[in-house]
């Protein structure tokens, strides 16, 4: 099995999952790019071999069984285990989705993969994980996800939103689970949020670069042994649920 410690980071082609890869690279790390789009992924893969990162093309669909399974297969091959696991895919929707006229399509979009997604990846890469020494999972949410923040009064966290925002609050409430389950284990497993960065996600209009909203996956997914897990945290500390 490889000594090199092996990342495996979901929607690495461009973005904050980029730049997560980038800053995982930058550790001496391997660093698998999943990403569905061939063209896309090779363009990352390139650009982050140009940069010195030990870097390698995972072709992958996180709402695909087939392209999850292959995708463990791959990074088996590659390093024999996985370290860390950076669920960071995830999709917006399409507009408009005011809860009382949103197209039920468009929430179950949103679920099938910013939760499900994550659900079929994280569990198909676990046994990768379980053979690590120190195996840690980052579930990028967002503060939109937060009921906390989404309810106080006069609060306006993101647009009201009946798929994307329920979709995050759904996947912090599945990282909770996880940790409940495997917390008698060395794995780690805990939901970030970038603040609100200039992407494609929301039309470059965000005001951090993906580079600072990379930060927070980078930290999570080098916590120490005796860390935190089962929390949702972004770069000022912990996020109320
Ligand atoms: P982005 O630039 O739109 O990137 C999203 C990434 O996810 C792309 O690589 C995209 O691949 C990939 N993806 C989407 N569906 C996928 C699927 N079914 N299978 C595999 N990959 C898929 O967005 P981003 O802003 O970097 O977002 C990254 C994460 O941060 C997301 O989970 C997002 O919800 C979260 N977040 C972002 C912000 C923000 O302000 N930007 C704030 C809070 C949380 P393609 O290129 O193939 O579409």
């Amino acid at each position: 099995m490889s000594e090199q410690t092996i990342a495996l980071v979901t929607g690495a082609n461009k973005g904050i999952g980029y730049e997560i890869a980038a800053g995982l690279g930058a550790l001496g790390w391997t660093v698998g790019v999943g990403a569905r789009d061939q063209e896309r992924r090779e363009n990352a893969v390139a650009k982050l071999r140009a940069a010195g990162i030990d870097a390698f093309g995972v072709p992958l669909d996180v709402t695909d069984d087939a392209s999850v399974a292959g995708a463990a297969r791959l990074v088996e091959e590659h390093g024999g285990r996985l370290d860390v696991l950076v669920n960071n895919a995830g999709t917006t929707g399409n507009a408009p989705q005011m809860p009382t006229t949103v197209d039920v399509s468009t929430v179950r979009a949103a679920v099938e993969t910013n939760v499900i997604g994550v659900i079929r990846v994280t569990n198909a890469m676990l046994p990768l994980l379980r053979r690590s020494a120190s195996p840690r999972i980052v579930n990028m949410s967002s503060s939109v996800g937060s009921l906390t923040l989404q309810s106080a009064p006069g609060a306006e966290v993101g647009p009201i939103s009946a798929a994307y925002s329920p979709s995050k609050t759904f996947l912090n409430a599945v990282t909770v689970q996880y940790a409940r389950e495997l917390r008698d284990t060395d794995i780690l497993i805990n939901a970030g949020c970038p603040g609100y960065c200039a992407t494609d996600l929301n039309g470059f209009r965000g005001v951090r670069t993906p580079e600072q909203g990379a930060a927070i996956a980078l930290r999570l997914a080098t916590l120490p042994d005796d860390g935190p897990t089962g929390r949702f945290f972004d770069d000022a500390g912990e996020v109320a649920w």
